[in-house]
């Protein structure tokens, strides 16, 4: 069609085919991830490209195939197909055990009308081994300056044994096996380019949205981490009466330690602090958030918790960071801190008022000589 009506050869068109495709899986992808956090439903972007990634190809390679199956030419599509299969083993990672692919394989070929022949079941062999090659070199040579050439390398020595299994079930000339194989080969190298473009730019955002709500000296998230997860956990919260905890604190004569050991001692507390709390934290339930809000002053949230059951970890935490010592050559810095603790209360209007009550009893505990909790 676009031959006769536009001139443009059918190589060309496969080509914007073939990134349409992908492109319409990336913006598809980015959809559904940013719908799931937006949603905060607790799903790794990995578990949804995985799943997301299976199902959309799987739809991909049977739904062309049904435009040709039965015809003497149904080997048409086989190089898309191919794309589709690298796309899942190389770059999405996805490793199928043979249990899950064998019969997927199977019902493939039941649909293709190609279960009777050697020929196919050659093809589907080597389709299989493929797979699982692209999967080991990922695996084995993912960020080497070599990915290139060994990708390319086995999608070249792949490419013609699979082509050779259709030549010899369809018997088409010699010419056409030549250029199925040269085109497959070009088109695995553009998706390698344009891939690699693509996910380029979203490990960049990755990092600009990391760089936005994590502090950069302890790595825990920051103020602005901390406003946008309170306002939706507060009112999550009240909506289905659930219990919220949140403990603050806030390191003893800090100014102290910084004009006595000096700034970068000062900065070795932080993240000797944050690392505790972190390794306190992740013992007891990472579903317990940190962060970084001011200068020395740290905030944990506690979902789903009443005070009474923060009791533990707060305690923990209280006691680790008492006992903590802070040490160098020239040093030994030990310190202490102030807290305070409090949940949600149905007089609650907005989180502020949450927080200025946690405030409060962070700041009676500072007034009442520090290095104690004070819970209301
Ligand atoms: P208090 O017991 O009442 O909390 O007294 P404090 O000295 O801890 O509190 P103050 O608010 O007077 O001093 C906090 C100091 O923390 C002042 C500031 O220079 C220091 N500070 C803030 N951010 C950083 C940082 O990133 N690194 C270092 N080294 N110091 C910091
Ligand atoms: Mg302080
Ligand atoms: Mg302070």
């Amino acid at each position: 069609m676009t031959w006769s009506d536009w001139q443009l050869p059918p190589f060309v068109t496969s080509v914007f085919f073939v990134l349409g495709v992908l492109t319409l899986y990336w913006v598809t992808f980015n959809w559904i991830s940013s719908w799931v956090h937006s949603r905060r439903i607790n799903i790794s972007d990995d578990t949804i490209s995985t799943w997301y990634g299976v199902i959309y190809m799987l739809i991909f390679v049977f739904s062309i195939q049904t435009l040709v199956v039965g015809k003497g030419d149904s080997w048409q599509f086989m190089n898309f197909q191919l794309i589709a299969i690298t796309f899942c083993a190389f770059f999405l990672s996805i490793h199928v055990p043979y249990y899950f692919f064998f019969p997927i394989v199977l019902v493939y070929m039941v649909f293709n009308q190609s279960i009777g022949y050697w020929q196919s079941w050659g093809h589907a062999i080597t389709l299989m081994a493929f797979f699982w090659t692209l999967n080991i070199v990922r695996l084995k040579f993912h960020n080497n300056r070599y990915e290139p050439i060994i990708y390319m390398l086995t999608v070249i020595s792949f490419g013609g044994p699979l082509w050779i299994w259709m030549k010899l079930k369809f018997d088409f000339v010699w010419g056409t096996f030549w250029q199925e194989w040269l085109y497959l080969i070009i088109f695995e190298a553009l998706l390698y380019v344009y891939i690699t473009m693509l996910s380029n730019d979203t490990e960049l955002k990755l990092r600009l949205a990391k760089f936005a709500s994590h502090d950069a000296l302890t790595k825990t998230e920051n103020f602005a981490a901390y406003t946008d997860d309170i306002k939706y956990l507060f009112e999550e919260s009240m909506q289905n009466g659930q219990a919220l905890s949140m403990m603050m604190f806030d390191i003893d004569h800090f100014k102290m330690i910084n004009d006595t050991y000096g700034h970068l001692a000062g900065d070795q507390v932080l993240r000797q602090v944050s690392s505790v709390v972190q390794v306190v934290l992740s013992a007891n339930d990472p579903k317990v958030k940190f962060y970084r809000t001011g200068g020395e002053e740290f905030n944990i949230i506690f979902p789903g918790y009443d005070v009474e059951e923060t009791k533990t970890t707060v305690n923990q935490i209280f006691t680790a960071i008492n006992h903590l010592e802070v040490k160098s050559e020239t040093y030994n810095i030990k310190i202490s801190i102030s807290v305070g603790v409090s949940e949600i209360t149905a007089d609650d209007k907005s989180s502020i008022d949450f927080y200025n009550r946690v405030d409060q009893n962070l700041y009676h505990s500072k007034r009442n000589g520090r290095m104690q909790i004070t819970i209301t």
